[in-house]
């Protein structure tokens, strides 16, 4: 007798979930993502214990039909990727169609949500990776998703969740980054009833930047554009004076979505050097596009890691784009 067997499907459900969802904010990421991805012009976030016993984000996207809800929570069951040659030119935010499933395998979810032209909406429920039926029910075109009791049936996974306080935090940091990464978006933000944020649509990213980081970081921050072999960047540095004690207030997006790499930090590095104190670090918003076959976005669940065809070309880029606007600015005589 062998001693390999394939697990069930229950077992492989939960381990796939724990990659996607590791703590509230991760819900908060997808579901935001979500009701971007479906065209929603005004997304409102509100969570409860800092998303531990609810998260709520209600859309004005395309919403879905009653056929699609119950597949939408199956796993790898996507509307956005259709064959491998896709997954080389996503525009979408989503593709791997993990995420619902994902949070429903270890959390209470409700859905409502109603397409245009539809006389009425529909729900679902699931707890646990269970679906009960799909109802009718009164809601706007757009969809509500509403996620209680994050890790109710994996206690070990909800023992490893900080305070409120601090997965408030969390979740903050994750409403900022796709906050500044979508200006057009009309967001708002409640933490435990409190109204935190509520962000009108705006051109660019800067009116956020000044609402989250505050107006004296703004007015100092400067423009960088540079455009090299198809790879675009723009966006703005904060003065050096601006300059904080960890590298928090440095955020990379590559099409449209936050993404970590430490090019940027090395890159910000270089083309600061000798203008900041030691163990200061530069404050940076700076988006990047280049061509889809020129990196794979799908290297991690979450996506927050992507991986370049030739790292070293998009750190010669930013470096080469920072020094220019700084050699073309007077930055050095602001100092
Ligand atoms: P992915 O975003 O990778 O496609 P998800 O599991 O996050 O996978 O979502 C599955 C599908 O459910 C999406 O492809 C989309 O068709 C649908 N969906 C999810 N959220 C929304 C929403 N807020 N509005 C409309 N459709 C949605
Ligand atoms: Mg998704």
């Amino acid at each position: 007798m062998g001693v390999i067997r394939q697990l069930p499907p229950s077992v492989v459900n939960q381990i796939a979930a724990g990659e996607v969802v590791e703590r509230p904010s991760s819900v908060v990421k997808e579901l935001l993502e979500n009701a971007i991805d479906a065209g929603a012009t005004r997304v409102d976030v509100s969570v409860e214990r800092g998303g531990k016993d609810l998260v709520r984000i209600a859309d004005n996207g395309c919403g879905m039909g009653p056929e699609d809800l119950h597949l939408a929570f199956q796993p790898h069951a996507t509307s956005k990727l259709a064959d491998v040659e896709d997954l080389y030119r996503v525009r979408t935010l989503g593709f791997r169609g993990e995420a619902l499933a994902a949070i429903a395998e270890v959390s209470r979810v409700r859905c409502q949500t109603r397409q245009a032209g539809a006389d009425e909406g529909s729900e679902i429920q699931i707890e646990a990776g269970i679906a009960g039926p799909i109802k009718r029910c009164g809601i706007p075109v757009g969809t509500i998703m509403e996620v209680r009791n994050l890790f109710f049936n994996v206690p070990v996974r909800r023992t490893f969740l900080k305070s409120d306080q601090t997965e408030a935090g969390h979740v903050t940091e994750t409403f900022w980054r796709i906050a500044l990464a979508h200006p057009e978006v009309h967001l708002t933000f409640r933490s435990g009833g409190k109204v935190l944020h509520d962000l009108p649509p705006v051109t660019g990213m800067r009116d956020r930047i000044a609402v989250f980081f505050g107006r004296e970081l703004a007015e100092s921050l400067l423009w960088v554009e540079g455009e090299l072999e198809r790879i675009h960047l723009w966006g703005y540095v904060a003065h050096p004076s601006q300059s904080r004690s960890s590298t928090k207030g440095q955020y990379l997006f590559l099409g449209g979505r936050y993404v970590r790499d430490r090019s940027l930090g090395h890159a910000l590095g270089e083309a600061y050097r000798g203008l900041l104190m030691v163990g200061r670090n530069p404050v940076a918003f700076l988006h990047l596009e280049i061509p889809p076959e020129e990196v794979d976005v799908n290297v991690h669940p979450t996506k927050i890691e992507v991986r370049f065809r030739d790292p070293q070309r998009i750190y010669s880029h930013l470096l080469s784009t920072l020094r220019q606007t700084f050699l073309t600015s007077d930055l050095h005589s602001r100092l």
